[in-house]
C-alpha cells in the first residue's frame, strides 16, 4: 500500500499538523493508500514556496516553460498504464474513461507548451507624439487551483499546465476523494525536472485549509472547478480582496432533439452524454427535450441503450458504469427520482442501486415542476422532457439557472442557427453531445455555471495580467 506525502517546494514532506487519511477504492472497499492531508502549517509552507518561486519562474524564458511541459507530457504518456490503474482504483473510473483522461491530459500539456510561445502583446496607437505605447502580458503570480473528484487528472492539468506555462507558480488542492491522483501529477512534473516551488500539491480538507489558501494575499488568482454552491462561496470570499477568480461550475445540460433528427442516432448521442462516468460529469446530458413526433420512439431507443450498458467492475474492459465515488450518493439520487415519479414522471428503466453501483436510469415526462428538472444529479440519471415544437423546446432549455453546455440535434440549418444562438449556455453543440471538450476551444459556462474560459489561448489570457506600457521617447510638454 502506497503512502503519499505532500509535495511542497520541490520535496515530498510529511504533514506537520493534518491527519493521515485512509484512501479507499470505491469499487472494492479496499484501503489503497494513506495520504498526508495538509494542515494550516503545511498550507503556509506551500504558500511560501510558491511565492518564493515567483520571481525566477516569472522571468523564465518561454522555451524553458515549453520544454518542462513537453517533458511532463512525455512522462505522463510513459506512465499512462500506471496512471490509468490509479484512476480506476481511486476514483472508480471505468477503464475507457481513465485511459482517455490520462492521454487527454498529456495532450493538454502539449497544447499548453505550444501556448508558451504565443503570449503576445500589442503595439498600440500612441496617445502623444513621441510615445511608444504597448499592451504587454505579464505573469500574475501565485495561482491556487481547487479541483473536484470526477476528472481529477485532466481538470487539474487544464489549470496548472497553463498557469505554469504563463509563468505563475501553482498550488493545487485536489479533492480529498482523489488526493493520490493530484499527487501523481507532482510526481510527473518532478520527473520532468520541475524547479522547486513552481508546483505544490496539498490535499487537505477545505474546512482546514480552504479559507486560509483562498484568503492569503500571496495568492493572486483562484481557479476553481466544482459545484456552483461552493464556487459561489469562494467567489464571494475572493471578492472581498478583489482577487481574480475563474469558476467552472455545475450544469443541468439540455439536449434538444427536433423531429427531423433520427431517434436511434439521437439515442446514441444521448446515452453517451448521460451515462459516461456514471453521469458524474459537469456536462452530462441530463435534460433531453424531445419534439412531440419523435418522443415515444426516442424514449424506447434510449431505454434500450441504457439497458445495454454493462454495470460492474471498472477494471474490466467492457464496463461502462463503474461505482459512484461518494458513499450514500444513492440516497440523494433516489430522492430526486421519488420526487419526479411522485409528480407524474415515468421511471422507464433503472432507479436501483447495489452498493456503490447505480443503474443507468431514464425518466420520462419530466416537467419544470420536478426537482430533477432543475437540480444537478451527478449520477447516471437522465430526464426526457416533452416539447410541443422548437420554440417550446427552447423555452424549456433556458428554464434553468445553469448554463454550461447544450446540444441541439437537427438537420434544419435555419432552426440550428436560430436556436443555437438563443440557447443560454457557454457551449452549444449542433448534432453532437453536450459532453464535448476540446483542448483549444473556450470551455466554460454562463449563469450559475460560472465564468471564465479554459483552453488554449483563453487560459493563457486568464493566467496573465494585461498591462498598458508607454515610453515617452521625445520631450513632451505637460498641460501646466
Ligand atoms: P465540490 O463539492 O464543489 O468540491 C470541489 C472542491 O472544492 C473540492 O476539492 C472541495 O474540497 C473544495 N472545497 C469545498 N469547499 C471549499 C472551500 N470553502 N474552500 C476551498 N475549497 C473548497 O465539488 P465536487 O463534489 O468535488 O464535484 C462535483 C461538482 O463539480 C459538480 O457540481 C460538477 O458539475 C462540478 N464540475 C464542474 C466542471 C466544469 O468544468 N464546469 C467540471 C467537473 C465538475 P473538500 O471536499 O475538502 O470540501
Amino acid at each position: 500500500m502506497r503512502e503519499y506525502k505532500l509535495y511542497i517546494g520541490g520535496a515530498w514532506q510529511d504533514n506537520t499538523d493534518g491527519e493521515v487519511m485512509d484512501d479507499f477504492n470505491p469499487a472494492t472497499g479496499e484501503l489503497m493508500a494513506r495520504v498526508h492531508m495538509a494542515g494550516a502549517a503545511d498550507a503556509e509552507k506551500a504558500l511560501a514556496a510558491a511565492h518564493a518561486a515567483r520571481a525566477v519562474w516569472g522571468s523564465a524564458q518561454p522555451d524553458v516553460r515549453e520544454r518542462l511541459l513537453l517533458r511532463a507530457a512525455d512522462v505522463m504518456e510513459a506512465r499512462a498504464e500506471e496512471l490509468t490503474e490509479l484512476m480506476i482504483a481511486e476514483s472508480g473510473s471505468a477503464r475507457y474513461k481513465a485511459r482517455g483522461e490520462v492521454l487527454g491530459s498529456a495532450g493538454v500539456l502539449r497544447v499548453a507548451a505550444g501556448e508558451c510561445r504565443r503570449v503576445h502583446g500589442e503595439v498600440l496607437q500612441p496617445t502623444a507624439a513621441g510615445q511608444v505605447s504597448m499592451a504587454v502580458r505579464a505573469p500574475l503570480g501565485v495561482v491556487l487551483g481547487i479541483t473536484p473528484f470526477n476528472y481529477p487528472l485532466i481538470l487539474a492539468v487544464k489549470k496548472l499546465a497553463y498557469a505554469i506555462g504563463a509563468g505563475d507558480p501553482f498550488i493545487l488542492k485536489p479533492s480529498p476523494l482523489t488526493p493520490a491522483i493530484g499527487l501523481a501529477i507532482a510526481e510527473v512534473f518532478e520527473a520532468a525536472g520541475l524547479p522547486a516551488g513552481v508546483l505544490n500539491v496539498v490535499p487537505g480538507r477545505s474546512e482546514v485549509i480552504g479559507d486560509l489558501l483562498v484568503d492569503d494575499p500571496r495568492v493572486k488568482m483562484v481557479t476553481f472547478t466544482g459545484s456552483s454552491a461552493v464556487g459561489r462561496s469562494i467567489a464571494v470570499r475572493a471578492a472581498r480582496d478583489l482577487k481574480k477568480v475563474a469558476m467552472e461550475l455545475g450544469g443541468k445540460n439540455p439536449m434538444i432533439v427536433l423531429a427531423d433528427y433520427g431517434a436511434e442516432k439521437a439515442a446514441d448521442i444521448a446515452a453517451y452524454g448521460a451515462f459516461c462516468h456514471q453521469g458524474q460529469v459537469c456536462m452530462a446530458t441530463s435534460r433531453i427535450i424531445v419534439e412531440e413526433p419523435v418522443y415515444e420512439t426516442f424514449c424506447a431507443a434510449l431505454v434500450r441503450r441504457a439497458e445495454g450498458l454493462k454495470v460492474g467492475d471498472p477494471r474490466e474492459e467492457d464496463t461502462i458504469i463503474g461505482p459512484l465515488i461518494q458513499p450514500n450518493k444513492w440516497e440523494f439520487i433516489d430522492g430526486q427520482i421519488a420526487d419526479a415519479v411522485g409528480k407524474g414522471a415515468g421511471l422507464l428503466t433503472g432507479g436501483r442501486h447495489e452498493g456503490p453501483w447505480y443503474w443507468p436510469t431514464v425518466l420520462s415526462g419530466v416537467t419544470p415542476e420536478m426537482r430533477i428538472f432543475h437540480e444537478e444529479t451527478f449520477g447516471p440519471v437522465t430526464s426526457v422532457v416533452r416539447a410541443r415544437d422548437a420554440e417550446h423546446a427552447l423555452a424549456l432549455c433556458n428554464d434553468n439557472e445553469y448554463g454550461l453546455s447544450a446540444a441541439l440535434l437537427t438537420h434544419d440549418l435555419e432552426k440550428a442557427w436560430s436556436l443555437s444562438l438563443r440557447m443560454e449556455a457557454g457551449m452549444v453543440h449542433v448534432n453532437d453531445t453536450t459532453f464535448l471538450s476540446g483542448t483549444t476551444a473556450p470551455s466554460g459556462g454562463v449563469k450559475f455555471s460560472g465564468f471564465g474560459r479554459e483552453g488554449g489561448r483563453y487560459s493563457m489570457e486568464d493566467f496573465t495580467e494585461l498591462k498598458w506600457l508607454t515610453m515617452q521617447v521625445e520631450d513632451k510638454k505637460m498641460p501646466f
